[in-house]
């Protein structure tokens, strides 16, 4: 049988038809007719004050820390188990990074942990929802607003996702999501920054246009445009938002095979579960989930190390996650010492298995036959 690979990214058909439509046009630097379509949907459909298509969410993420004033000395609270991007945009620009351990039972961040962290130099809180699982953001934006922070949602993992019937990515000052192959809607490299708080809306445009307001002057609001700001260039060609767009037509079409897909592993494994084999996260009441990761966690590394080569010798590519960023290679000399034991559980316990669009039925059902063979 052929390999079953961890990912495969899917494209919906439409992609190379909208690139040449693209091409077609004579535009294909940023800013025109897709990224607009691609801006339009995103604010009507989850409710965003203002969209922005960015080149990657790390850039999203460098744009909210550029947008808050992050400076030297800053302290930016955040979860330790996440991807290196959610930190290293805000250590870019001189932040202290104060880390959260997980809960117990799912990796995101435990918001309970928060408050004893919140000092007179902490600017703003970012929050991770793991797998597309929301955290608690009741807790999270009430010390926000207890403290004055700012919060970002780190929404990589979460398009389509919700928080008590409230999008995703919407609940925060500032969100940004990626749409690197690996997740739901994809670009091959793409995000979007989303903005709530509308007082960073203009200077948002003028950091992403290279620290000009060159998008105020194509609206025809100023009459030349220059260096206004600081700023980079976040902006994706339109290459880019064309197939983006294909995607997003399709989001309701993805979203629910993905959920499927999910809910067949769930309802496969859950018998390992009983028998105590195997651990899978339970979803939060206030919580939805939006089919992004599949994951289970083991006993101890050895036995997910051994799973690991079970599953390869079974033609399957099954995947641990990330490395607890507090006592990364980088990092550890500059974290303040504290443990993190839940991250490090998840580090060496958590294990993904293969879930994208064109993944069947019985495809999962063999995987999971597969896992089962591991315990027998
Ligand atoms: C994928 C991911 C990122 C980075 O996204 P890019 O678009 O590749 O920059 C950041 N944070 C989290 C939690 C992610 O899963």
């Amino acid at each position: 049988m052929q390999p079953i690979p961890f990912n495969k990214p899917y494209m919906t058909g439409a992609e190379t038809a909208y690139i040449q439509a693209a091409v077609a046009s004579g535009k294909i630097s940023g800013d025109g007719n897709f990224t607009k379509k691609c801006h339009q949907f995103f604010e009507e459909k989850y409710g965003f004050k203002k969209a922005l298509l960015t080149t990657s969410c790390t850039d999203a993420l460098e744009m909210c820390a550029i947008l808050l004033d992050i400076k030297e000395g800053d302290e930016v609270i955040m979860p330790a188990y996440t991807f290196v991007s959610t930190s290293n945009a805000f250590v870019l620009r001189g932040a202290k990074i104060v880390f959260v351990d997980s809960e117990a039972k799912h990796p995101n961040m435990d918001t309970r942990l928060i408050e004893p962290l919140i000092t007179a130099r902490t600017k703003a809180i970012v929050v991770v929802h793991y797998a597309g699982v929301a955290c608690n953001m009741h807790e999270v934006m009430r010390l926000a607003q207890k403290y004055n922070l700012k919060v970002i949602e780190d929404a990589a993992q979460a398009i389509d996702s919700y928080f008590e019937n409230r999008p995703l990515g919407s609940i925060g000052h500032l969100a940004a999501f990626s749409f690197h192959e690996t997740k739901n809607i994809i670009s091959g490299e793409g995000g979007l920054l989303a903005i709530n708080d509308a007082q960073y809306a203009a200077r948002a445009e003028v950091i992403r246009e290279k620290g000009t307001n060159r998008t105020a002057f194509f609206r025809g609001e100023v009459d030349k445009y220059g260096w206004v700001d600081i700023g980079s260039s976040f902006l994706p060609s339109e290459i880019i938002a064309a197939f983006l767009y294909a995607q997003i037509e399709n989001i309701d079409r993805i979203q629910t095979r993905r959920k499927a897909i999910w809910q067949r592993y769930h309802t496969n494994l859950a018998s390992l579960v009983q028998k105590g084999h195997l651990q899978v996260p339970e979803l939060p009441a206030y919580a939805t989930n939006n089919g992004h990761i599949y994951f289970v966690w083991c006993q101890d590394l050895a036995q997910r190390t051994a799973l690991i080569a079970h599953l390869r010798s079974k033609q399957v590519h099954a995947v641990f996650h990330y490395l607890s960023l507090h006592n990364s290679p980088y990092f550890a000399d500059k974290h303040d010492g504290r443990a993190m034991p839940q991250s490090d559980f998840f580090m060496d316990r958590l294990l993904r298995l293969p879930l994208y669009y064109e993944l069947t039925d019985a495809q999962v059902d063999y995987i999971s036959e597969q896992v089962a063979s591991f315990f027998a």
